[in-house]
């Protein structure tokens, strides 16, 4: 049994060395022991190597150490990672960091602290860095076996979209881009202390060793896609127009829609990834951006 996962013993431990949940730093503690399993279980972290963000007392960290090699936890709150000693003393496999996750060399610290070899990442991520922390992770290229993060539900449901609806966006396509993402379970928001204003859901990516689609320019392709997706209420033509990244006229812009065989008259949610990657490579193609 997890002693961390109970509320009564999580205040206490905050009381008993000063500390405050820092709402600034989204300090929510998840107290759900099942919901603790589900990640470390959705992880499939046995015996191997883990990267986990934000340990806070230690809650999700226990579940982690007591399933895994070694875990290298990487936590802001200075207060926090002073107790965090005290939390997991039962443990010899984990190391706490005190650092940004934001600022912290991703490609430094895993050959550092893990000989070269990419863990897999677990973390119940602060809510407001969320996206900034999945971005990051997923621009760094590290090849991570699999990413298994607790994130609010509104942001899970748009990395889960489908082309047509409002939660399609960046997010979605950036995310699919690099990862395959799967829903492990859903999560209230009294699974936590103190509870936050949204409920929550538990999102496993497994990096794909090969894009979804192939653009010929990585940047030219994200240009686009950002474009399509900045004013959802105009037309695709319209918004790339009004984009201001594209060189060339309205008539320019229009024809190489339509060379794509996309009409220019249709918004941009309606566009899958392949269709924005074909229009990507129209656009450099005809010297567009
Ligand atoms: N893992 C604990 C749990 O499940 O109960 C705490 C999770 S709490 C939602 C998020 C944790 O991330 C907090 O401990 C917070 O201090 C930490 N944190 C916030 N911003 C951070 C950052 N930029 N880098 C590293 N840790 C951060």
């Amino acid at each position: 049994m997890n002693p961390l996962s109970n509320p009564k013993i999580i205040k206490h431990i905050m009381q008993k060395n000063g500390l405050q949940f820092n709402k600034r730093y989204g300090q929510n503690f998840l107290t759900d022991e099942s919901v603790l399993q589900a990640i470390a279980e959705g992880a499939n972290i046995t015996d191997k190597p883990v990267l986990e963000i934000g340990p806070g007392l230690g809650t999700l960290t226990w579940e982690l150490a007591s399933r895994a090699e070694k875990v290298v936890s990487v936590e802001i709150d200075k207060g926090l990672t002073e107790v965090l000693a005290d939390t997991l003393q039962e443990f010899d496999n984990v190391t706490i960091l005190h650092q940004d996750i934001l600022k912290t060399d991703l490609q430094k610290l895993i050959e550092e602290d893990f000989g070269g070899t990419p863990p897999t990442l677990a973390a119940n991520l602060p809510y407001y860095i969320t996206t900034p922390i999945i971005m990051y992770l997923l621009e760094s290229e590290i090849s991570f076996p699999k990413i298994v993060i607790m994130i609010q539900k509104e942001v899970a449901e748009r990395i889960a979209a489908k082309p047509g609806g409002k939660d399609y966006g960046v997010l979605t396509i950036a995310v699919n881009f690099y990862a395959h993402p799967e829903i492990i379970c859903h999560v209230p928001a009294e699974s936590f202390v103190p509870a936050p204003n949204v409920d929550s859901i538990v999102l496993s990516l497994t990096p794909r060793p090969h894009p979804t689609c192939k653009p010929q320019n990585q940047k030219a392709f994200f240009t686009v896609v950002k474009a399509a997706f900045a004013q959802r209420r105009k037309t695709l033509l319209n918004s790339f127009c009004g984009a201001g990244c594209f060189k060339g006229s309205k008539q320019e812009i229009s024809d190489t829609i339509l060379q794509a065989g996309i009409d220019p008259g249709v918004r941009g949610e309606a566009l899958s990834m392949e269709e924005l990657c074909t229009l990507s490579d129209l656009f450099c193609k005809n010297n567009l951006i």
